[in-house]
């Protein structure tokens, strides 16, 4: 028996007390489906999605912000491909698209710079999601726009940070599957301190069927051990101290601000925003947009979703009037998304 064959007989047979794991990360869900893993573990293990789809937790409100500056200011919106089909409040960034309104694809916050640059007429918006790993290239635009004296670009934040999501999930759940992507940057004090002391428990791994199932076996071997544990499963890349130039960067140009997770509601410093003298890049206070609160589909149970709370296939719209064709709401558009993963995944779970 090879050493992966011994690792995922620690999960088939693990017999343990029951055990919840959330896979922070929307590349984790999919991962763990895609590869199969869900088929290989006991019964006695649990795995929930959480809210770590950037997509996912962008509420409608954010949505509603940009719609409004491409229909009443004009603006180019410049986006990530699965942002544009997220309902907001009365429709998405495609819809508006399809009507005439400027919204763009690009692929890097620099590419929104680049594109800023060689339109110089156009008033263009980059709608800057994500958490720890893409906040800094953001910011990396913002300085280059500075640089080459761009001044018809802007950032409509949304960037998201984790610690205090952490604090808002740990209820519904034993332990964490850290993302390995967002602790590469910014480091494991804040899983460290989680353990010591918030008791809650976790490893952090990798994406490779390998690096999760050890994270996994990991987990459920100290789960059974009992105590507050925290494992960086993931140290060919995960650091101690993480990238503390990219967080210098960030801490530079940003502040945390409260923040509003679709489903989860409002997280108290839980966003980060451009710092005041930045203003003139920062789009909310370049064009003076009014506070949108946005509304969600009556029906779409994301918020549950995103909490674990429930499991996608038990939102009475899954796979009937939600589809990835025609996503009723945010985690079924992004590609990170947990219902995404369980349509696409859902009935092959033994691939590994
Ligand atoms: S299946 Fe669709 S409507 Fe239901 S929770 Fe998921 S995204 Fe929302």
């Amino acid at each position: 028996m090879n050493q992966m064959d011994r690792t995922i007989s620690i999960l088939r047979g693990y017999d343990g007390p029951e055990v919840r794991i959330m896979e922070v990360c929307g590349t984790h869900t999919h991962e763990i489906f895609r590869q199969g893993i869900r088929g290989i573990l006991s019964p006695a293990i649990h795995m929930i999605s959480g809210p770590g789809c950037p997509v996912c937790v962008t509420g409608t409100g954010y949505i509603d912000e940009a719609l409004w500056l491409a229909e009443e200011k004009g603006c180019t919106i410049l986006t990530f491909g699965d942002l544009v089909r997220v309902p907001g409040s009365r429709e998405s960034l495609q819809k508006a698209r399809a009507k005439g309104a400027k919204i763009r694809t690009v692929y890097s916050p620099q590419d929104g710079e680049a594109y800023a640059a060689a339109h110089p007429e156009e008033e263009c918006v980059f709608l800057s999601v994500g958490f720890e790993t893409t906040t800094p290239s953001s910011c990396i635009a913002v300085k280059n726009a500075i640089r080459d004296r761009i001044r018809n670009f802007s950032l409509l934040t949304a960037n998201k940070t984790m610690p205090m999501a952490y604090e808002a999930m740990k209820d519904s759940t034993d332990l964490f599957l850290y993302p390995g992507h967002v602790h590469a940057i910014t480091g494991l004090s804040i899983p460290r301190m989680l353990a010591d002391t918030h008791q809650v428990s976790g490893v952090c791994a990798g994406f490779t069927a390998r690096e999760l199932v050890t994270a996994l076996a990991v987990a459920v071997t100290n789960f059974e051990k009992g105590g507050y544990f925290f494992v960086n499963c993931y140290p060919r890349v995960v650091r101690e101290e993480g990238q503390p130039e990219a967080i210098r960067l960030v801490d530079s140009m940003m502040e945390p601000c409260d923040d509003l997770w679709r489903g989860i509601g409002r997280i108290e410093g839980s966003g980060m925003r451009l710092r005041p003298e930045y203003a003139e890049y920062d789009a909310r206070s370049r064009y003076q947009i009014p506070p949108m609160q946005g509304r969600t589909n009556n029906g779409c149970r994301c918020g549950s979703v995103l909490q674990g709370r429930i499991e996608p296939g038990q939102c009475p719209l899954f796979g009937k009037v939600c589809t990835p064709e025609h996503p009723a709401g945010a985690c079924m558009v992004s590609s990170e998304g947990a219902c995404s993963a369980y349509y696409l995944y859902g009935s092959h779970q033994t691939l590994l």
